[in-house]
């Protein structure tokens, strides 16, 4: 019996798709990567996704799991492989309020979660622009950041337990809600980061936090990054530590919004630095806006603040983080870009822009340059824009990049993983011990090399 027959009897024959049917799933987002898989298969439990990887296991098939496909750099490519979409397994098992936890499957959307976790007066805090479309299992193995780690962390940090297929086919059962564990390795944390390497997530127990009862949302304009870092630290402090959001737009930024979508541009004159900030409280009737207008009043005295707007409706409020979310869409504008993602610490993102931006001139006079990030986890999404197609220059901006954010203690992936597009970064850059250890997991829980081959390991 041929493969396609053999994954047929598993899922049934509707869940097998081939050819034109399949092609859609043969791209990422950015269209940076584009393939023609062998077929896709949507399992529908659990125990089908272990069966499927029987199966790949016993053949020698290699298996890409994909999510929303909307991950930033290639994980998802797929060439001539079998991928397992997880869409189907989209149940949420159980959601326990007076435990705040949710046990979702794989293939839950990020923004159902957060509808889900509303109707009980709780939140799912992780956050960002493909909210739409992401998923558990798709979160969770790209360990996504977003707009609120500054207050909450990224996935892993939301994450209890799991449920995991091995690359043979065996079922890890480690759907644990606890929230202490010492017995042995944390194979959860392994997992989770992993892109689809090292098993199939099929289903999670993530936490959930208090609703926020009231938000404070501003945009304010600073004449620099250390201002912003001052007024960061100074609303911390006003706030018991609420800020739950730090989002950098320089001007560079709003001159491209404004052209491209002018119902959002800037409502006052781009400052240097931009940033939406943005508090919340749960304690019924207390008044963050106050509080916040308070502490952006007296930097405004200081010279630290020179512009700001706080959204005093719910409209205002989204319209500002529209502003923020539409960041993708402005940025991937033509395929030769030089998209990086890069960490640093706090306090030495503008020595990094100051030893950048002369680099990126030196390579390329002409070209552009548009950083925007999640400032108060010191998550730049640095992008270059070459004045001419040349893959030569691409990689050796790329490089620059890199190379200043590892000569800051900083690192060439904060949330979006390594995939294709960083494999020769790890090489380079990547502790070398570090990579023989992840070496050595990877043969030892995979030892065949069918899942997600050719990404993260250089
Ligand atoms: C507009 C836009 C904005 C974004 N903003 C942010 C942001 O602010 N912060 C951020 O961190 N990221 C951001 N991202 C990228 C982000 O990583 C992805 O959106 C998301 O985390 C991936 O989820 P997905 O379900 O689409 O996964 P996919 O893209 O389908 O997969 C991602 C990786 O995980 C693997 N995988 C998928 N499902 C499973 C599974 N069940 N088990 C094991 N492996 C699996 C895949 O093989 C692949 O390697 C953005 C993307 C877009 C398009």
């Amino acid at each position: 019996m041929d493969l396609i027959a053999r994954l047929a009897e598993i899922v049934g024959p509707t869940h097998v798709l081939t050819g034109a049917e399949a092609a859609g799933f043969g791209r990422e987002w950015t269209c940076h990567y584009t393939w023609t898989p062998m077929a896709v298969v949507r399992p529908g439990t659990t125990a089908e996704v272990s069966a499927l990887l029987q199966l790949a296991h016993e053949t020698g098939t290699k298996v890409v799991p994909v999510g929303g496909n909307t991950g930033l750099n290639g994980g998802t490519f797929a060439e001539g492989a079998l991928m397992i979409s997880l869409s189907r397994l989209n149940r949420v098992r159980e959601i326990n309020p007076a435990a705040r936890v949710v046990v979702a499957e794989a293939g839950v959307v990020l923004e159902t979660l957060h509808d889900l976790a509303a109707q009980h007066d709780l939140a799912f805090p992780l956050t960002f622009g493909a909210k739409g479309s992401a998923m558990v299992g798709g979160f969770l193995s790209t360990n996504a950041g977003g707009s609120n780690v500054v207050r909450y962390g990224s996935a892993r940090a939301l994450c209890l337990g799991l449920e995991v297929v091995l690359a043979d086919g065996r079922i890890w059962n480690g759907l644990t809600g606890l929230h202490k564990d010492n017995t042995g390795y944390d194979l959860r944390d392994l997992m989770i980061g992993a892109e689809g390497t090292l098993g199939i997530i099929t289903a999670a127990v993530l936490k959930l936090t208090p609703a926020p009862t009231a938000y404070a949302t501003a945009l304010i304009g600073l004449p620099s990054l250390d201002d912003a870092l001052t007024i960061l630290n100074a609303v911390q402090k006003g706030s018991g530590g609420a800020v739950e959001a730090f989002e950098y737009m320089p001007d560079t930024y709003m001159e491209r919004l404004a052209k491209a979508k002018p119902a959002l541009a800037c409502p006052f004159p781009p400052q240097p630095v931009n940033v939406l900030i943005e508090t919340a409280t749960t304690v019924p009737g207390a008044d963050p806006v106050a509080q916040l207008e308070a502490t952006l009043f007296e930097a405004m005295e200081q010279g630290r603040v020179t512009e700001a707007v706080v959204a005093h409706s719910t409209a205002q409020r989204r319209k500002l983080w529209e502003m923020r979310e539409t960041a993708a869409e402005i940025t991937f504008t033509t395929p030769d870009i030089v998209d990086c993602d890069i960490a640093l610490p706090l306090d030495l993102l503008q020595s990094f822009l100051d030893r950048m931006t002369p680099r990126l001139m030196a390579l390329d006079p002409q070209a552009g340059e548009l950083v925007i990030g999640h400032l108060g986890d010191g998550n730049l999404h640095y992008t270059a824009y070459p004045s001419r197609s040349d893959a030569a220059l691409g990689k050796a901006i790329r490089a620059a990049v890199n190379e200043e954010a590892m000569a800051l203690n900083g690192s060439f992936s904060a949330e979006h993983g390594v995939g294709i597009s960083k494999r020769a970064t790890m090489a380079a850059h990547k502790d070398p011990v570090a990579v023989q250890m992840m070496a050595a997991i990877k043969a030892a829980l995979d030892p065949k090399g069918i899942l997600n081959p050719g990404k993260v390991l250089p």
